[in-house]
């Protein structure tokens, strides 16, 4: 249609399309500062750099650097001044909070992950709709029979992945566990409790709770070297498989980012197990990153639910897919709570 016919101007310049089609550069110029290290030689240097100094201290060309600073200006990572005619750069406040390797909320690890392990299972997302499977056989050559197996190919993936899950509860880890009054339930197993940062956030939200870090063995002797310090002595490991092992007894189990992994069938057996495991009056707590009803949203959910298509066996599901999951293992008076981040709660009781 022309523009003599009074068509809008979305119809004549596809300004959406174009964005979405070049996305990925984003990504990409946001992951290779980050590789670099531009944010932190900024952050260490106590003042602006030139692109020459900045260039000299990544070890990287001129040319090369200046456009990529170049790029983060435009992406307000960055901002510039002149001084004497020439420009200085310094990292925008949300830069140094987010971006830089030493900030305590730091993005740094999540950002490697995305760069060196998901962007490369998303080069098959075309497979994985076409075949409805994970890709990491095509991706990194493994087979995907066990997903954890995969997701652990090595050790160094292994830390990897921990620091991934780790950072996120840095930044919203409050929100989730304080989404429900959590403070009846004194004993807590997390499943899945990974690096324990969600343990952590529970210690110091309830004083009266203790928390047991409840994973695979060599996710749990990373987790204690490195995660998790001796002086925290309201929290604790116990290494096993949930599918196969005795789980201990609680008054709450945890299940944050675990029903996500899995189809259907898996997390009603997990469900199941922590049904028989929890202290009557206990619950379960879901903490998930939940779709609207309708399926309309939001957006993030629905990218990270083809995520989950690409990267392992589950998908992310509504608030009311996760209550019958709950219900038909057992669990009654279901409640759910956004938290207007990316995660949300999900709650559900054993009757006394
Ligand atoms: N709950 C953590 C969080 O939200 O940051 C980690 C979530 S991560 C997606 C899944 C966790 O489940 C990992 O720590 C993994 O090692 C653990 N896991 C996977 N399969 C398991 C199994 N069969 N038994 C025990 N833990 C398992």
């Amino acid at each position: 249609m022309g523009s003599s016919e009074g068509a809008p101007a979305a119809d004549t310049y596809p300004r959406k399309i174009l964005e979405y089609m070049e996305g990925f550069l984003i990504s990409k110029t946001v992951f290779t500062s980050c590789e670099l290290g531009v944010f932190d030689v900024l952050l260490g240097a106590g003042r602006p750099l030139s692109a020459e100094e900045i260039s000299r201290a990544v070890g990287a060309s001129l040319d090369g650097t200046e456009r990529l600073l170049a790029a983060c200006t435009g992406l307000q990572l960055l901002s510039t001044h002149q001084d004497n005619g020439q420009v200085l750069y310094s990292n925008t406040e949300q830069a140094s909070v987010y971006l830089t390797r030493s900030s305590p909320v730091s993005l740094y690890q999540s950002i490697q992950y995305s760069s060196r392990t998901i962007y490369l299972c998303w080069h098959y997302l075309t497979d994985a709709v076409r075949e409805g499977k994970n890709q990491y056989e095509k991706a990194f050559g493994v087979s995907s029979q066990d997903l954890f197996q995969a997701l652990y190919r090595s050790d160094e993936e292994m830390v990897k992945f921990m620091h991934l899950m780790n950072s996120i509860w840095n930044i919203c880890g409050k929100d989730v566990v304080t989404a429900f009054d959590l403070s009846p339930f004194k004993v807590i197993c997390d499943l899945g409790g990974c690096s324990g940062a969600l343990a952590k956030q529970c210690t110091s939200a309830y004083p009266e709770c203790t928390v047991t870090i409840f994973d695979l063995p060599k996710v749990v002797h990373v987790s204690r070297e490195h995660f998790v310090s001796e002086a925290d002595q309201r929290i604790s490991f116990h290494e096993g498989d949930f599918f196969k092992d005795h789980l201990p007894e609680a008054d709450l189990y945890i299940l944050a980012r675990i029903l996500h992994d899995w189809t259907d069938e898996r997390c009603i057996e997990l469900l199941r197990r922590i049904y028989k495991a929890c202290k009557p009056g206990g619950a379960v707590l879901l903490v998930e990153a939940l779709l609207r009803e309708d399926g309309s949203g939001p957006l993030t959910v629905q990218l990270y639910s083809l995520n989950m298509l690409v990267q392992t066996e589950g998908r992310e599901r509504t608030d009311v897919q996760y209550a019958a999951l709950l219900a038909a293992a057992g669990f009654t008076n279901i409640q759910h709570c956004l938290t207007g981040k990316t995660y949300d709660a999900v709650l559900g009781h054993k009757e006394t």
